[in-house]
């Protein structure tokens, strides 16, 4: 157990520093209750970043990122700089901080909340008690792969969907390990009947498989898991998969939470991981104060879970933050309209997530 975490913060642009505030408030609130110290230091990315230094990331900000434990950022993109080339953009610096942390495992959370079914288009029934953790390799696949071009005089475009073995093995890895410590099955997504990086995929993650007799493996086609997912979340636990199967299933799964404020992400196995919610910088509800801190503040939990080992206080701050949701409050993307919604501004969140922390530190000794 870690007593020292440097946190580094790049909150960046929109509502980023609105929630990443809230965040680090959580984390300070369980440095507090727990004697630990959680040190805090703050660097540019984004549109923030191009503005004082020319560029969505400075150098310094890399430098204190792989200097630090654990970077939490907030969102970054911003409409004024929307005519800029990609490369300059303010989402430029969110890519350029993964690759340089080179983080190559990200893990997305979708689970339904009790009391927040009806924010879900899947019938309540569907999606309550669902808790699916996915894995999806990020630094590899036809994200990555070459050759890629689109070559313009020949009408033609091509990109390299490739994976090593190497590479399927650090990722599977991570899966398992995770799943023994949750309900021990792995489902591993590969199009293994069309492509042969798939049944790369699959051989190699049934040999990884090997060394955990205790987690049950699956193995579905990703056609077949787009449907199962909205027809079953409930019978996954951990889904394992490539780049672009990951990146378009762990969206789909998305919609049994049923607000884009309610997801958080950690990628790790690189050098520092990188900790960020799922939503961006949302400049439509920039600087109201009702943008909803809660995806930010289960990112803190992930931090805590992930790079400080500090289990019981990252399942304190979700617990926490059911708690809240069950008694009611709601920031205005979840209240939709619902009278009986117990409507909050951002801080308040923030500060009702941390009112029960503490009144459960409280009563923690005498129930023991
Ligand atoms: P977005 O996630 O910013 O917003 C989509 C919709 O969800 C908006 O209506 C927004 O108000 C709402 N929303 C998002 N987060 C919310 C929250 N915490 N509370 C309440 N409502 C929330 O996606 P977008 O509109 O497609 O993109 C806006 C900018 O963010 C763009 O510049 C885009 O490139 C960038 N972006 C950044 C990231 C990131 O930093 N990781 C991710 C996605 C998009």
């Amino acid at each position: 157990m870690s007593q020292k975490l440097n946190i580094l913060t790049v909150a960046g642009d929109g509502i980023g520093p609105e929630v990443t505030g809230e965040a680090v408030r959580v984390l300070q609130s369980v440095a507090d209750l727990g004697g630990y110290n959680f040190a805090f230091r703050e660097e540019l990315i984004g549109g923030v970043a191009i503005r004082a230094h020319g560029k969505p990331l400075p150098d310094s900000t890399v430098k204190a990122a792989l200097d630090s434990d654990a970077v939490l950022l907030g969102a970054v993109g911003s409409n004024e700089f929307n005519a800029l080339p990609p490369g300059q953009r303010p989402e430029a610096g969110l890519l350029k901080i993964r690759a340089e942390l080179g983080g190559f495992a990200n893990l997305r959370p979708s689970f339904a909340w009790p009391g927040l079914s009806q924010n879900s288009p899947l019938r309540a029934e569907v999606v309550e008690g669902a808790d699916i953790l996915f894995v999806r390799e990020l630094l590899g696949g036809l994200y990555f792969g070459e050759p890629r071009q689109w070559d313009k005089d020949q009408g033609a475009a091509w990109n390299t969907m490739r994976y090593t073995r190497d590479e399927v093995v650090r990722v599977a890895k991570v899966a398992f390990e995770l799943a023994s410590k949750r309900r021990k099955k792995v489902t591993s997504v590969d199009k293994a009947n069309v492509l042969e990086v798939s049944q790369l995929w699959r051989a190699t993650v049934t040999e990884v498989a090997k060394a955990y007799p205790d987690v049950a493996l699956e193995h579905q086609y990703v056609d077949a898991m787009a449907m199962h997912l909205m027809n079953q979340p409930r019978s996954y636990d951990v889904v394992l998969t490539e780049n672009l199967f990951g990146d378009i299933l762990s969206d789909e799964a998305g919609v049994i939470t049923g607000s884009l404020g309610m997801l958080p992400s950690a990628t790790i196995g690189g050098k520092v991981n990188l900790y960020e919610p799922v939503h961006g910088s949302a400049p439509d509800i920039a600087g109201k104060g009702i943008a909803n801190p809660l995806g930010a503040i289960l990112t803190a939990a992930m931090v805590l879970r992930y790079s400080a080992g500090l289990e019981d206080e990252a399942t304190a701050i979700e617990t926490a933050v059911k708690q809240v949701v069950s008694d009611g409050y709601r920031t205005a993307d979840l209240a939709r309209g619902d009278q009986s919604a117990k409507v909050t501004s951002t801080t308040e969140m923030g500060s009702k997530v941390r009112e029960v922390l503490v009144g459960a530190r409280a009563q923690a000794p005498a129930a023991r």
